[in-house]
């Protein structure tokens, strides 16, 4: 066995470790192994497709202060690959004004964090984009600066951005056993062993068994969700300058987004799959939830037509939706990330907090919503609220 000696080892290479190993090897260049189970760009995890929504609208003043951050995050590694990894397209939050999701939280929010939006009724939504069908009770709220992260082409900048700046990335090399040894973690994977004086563990689905290494048992749930793409006959409607990505702010909660990647018009439903793990997950989409996702559509946004396909893709679920962002209590050497599936409009910000975490024990932002001892995931029983 080959032993090799890095300062940081950040295990998982989806987007939240790719970004983690991005800002590590902006310090510490050649100090920097990240490994990774699978080739790197898989689609068995959480983070792959070609877009993810980003948003500075969110649910608490918290959330919307860590987006902001994000922006100049996504802003720091579009410079530094001189890649375009963020589409502005604007954003629509809207529901009926008695929802399961209130749209008061999301403009609170804003308001307090001094971001500004439009709160539009639906015949102005119908006004601004014909493609939306509404009935009078629908209100929503526009926030001009959302739109899409390109994510598999973001996690292959952060990739290539890490080892330009000197990091080590294995592929196929799956992480075995971890283990504290003087302070510091020795890491067995793919058949060679290594030592590192902080490990960033960013294992999405695989989290807990990540953890149980160190005697941590975290209440996450892992599903199977999906993405549908329609063949909207009316295409051109739908191109990013003209449709903004959107939340339907409800129960059951769905999303969308303009035409991007290829000539489809990308629709899925938040949360609603079936419970699995990465190991007895399928790639099979469930055909009971394309057809309530053609139902919604075929009601509130006729113009996208019929399903075409649809795509699998995991959520790593924590009871109250907040993310993990915290020391592994016990074993000081060792930090843990997890985006709650709602995590990747934030993985540069949060590689780069994960990174901080790891050199110093501390970081520049208010993660104490993420610590590993809060009730969410110590109480036995703790309520799950994924609608936020
Ligand atoms: C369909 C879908 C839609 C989404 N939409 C949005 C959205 O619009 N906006 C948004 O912000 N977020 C969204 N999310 C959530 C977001 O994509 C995730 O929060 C984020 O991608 C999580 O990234 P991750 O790196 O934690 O997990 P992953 O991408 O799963 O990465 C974890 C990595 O760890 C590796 N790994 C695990 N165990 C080992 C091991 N033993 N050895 C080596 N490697 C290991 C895995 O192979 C994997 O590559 C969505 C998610 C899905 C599935």
């Amino acid at each position: 066995m080959i032993r090799r000696d890095y300062e940081y080892i950040v295990m998982g290479l989806g987007g939240l470790g790719s970004a983690a190993a991005y800002w590590l090897s902006r310090q510490s260049g050649a100090d920097v192994l990240g490994l990774e189970q699978f080739e790197l760009g898989h689609v068995r995890g959480e983070s792959q497709d070609h877009s993810r929504i980003i948003r500075l609208s969110y649910h608490t003043p918290g959330y919307v202060e860590l987006a902001k951050q994000a922006y100049a995050a996504w802003d720091v590694l579009e410079k530094d690959s001189k890649e375009r990894v963020i589409l502005q397209t604007g954003g629509l939050d809207f529901a009926p004004r008695v929802s399961a999701i209130p749209l008061d939280s999301y403009s609170d929010s804003m308001k307090a964090a001094g971001v500004a939006f439009e709160h539009l009724d639906a015949a102005e939504i119908m006004r601004r984009w014909p493609q939306f069908q509404l009935t009078d009770d629908i209100h929503g709220l526009y926030q001009e600066r959302s739109g899409i992260a390109m994510a598999a082409r973001a996690n292959a900048a952060h990739q290539r951005m890490a080892r330009e700046h000197g990091a080590s990335l294995v592929d196929r090399a799956p992480v075995e056993r971890l283990r504290s040894a003087a302070g510091e973690i020795d890491v067995e994977a793919g058949a060679k062993s290594y030592r590192c004086r902080r490990l960033a563990i960013a294992a999405g689905p695989w989290s807990n068994q990540a953890l149980a290494n160190f005697g941590v048992e975290l209440p996450l749930e892992v599903t199977q969700e999906q993405v549908t793409y329609f063949a909207s006959p009316r295409r051109r409607e739908f191109m990013p300058d003209r449709f903004p990505v959107w939340i339907w702010m409800d129960d059951p909660c769905y999303y969308g987004f303009p035409t991007y990647g290829e000539p489809t018009v990308k629709v899925a439903e938040d949360c609603g799959g079936a419970v699995v793990t990465g190991e007895s997950r399928s790639f099979e989409p469930d055909p009971d939830r394309v057809e309530r996702l053609r139902r919604f559509t075929g009601q509130l946004l006729p113009a996208a037509g019929a399903p075409l396909r649809s795509k699998t893709c995991l959520y790593t679920l924590t009871p109250d939706r907040d993310f993990v962002l915290d020391t592994v209590p016990g074993h000081d050497a060792v930090v843990v990330g997890l985006g709650a599936a709602h995590g990747f409009k934030f993985t540069p910000t949060f590689g780069r907090l994960l990174a901080e975490l790891a050199v110093s024990g501390e970081c520049d932002a208010d993660v104490s919503g993420f610590q590993l001892d809060r009730p969410a995931l110590t109480e036995a029983g703790h309520p799950q609220s994924w609608l936020v």
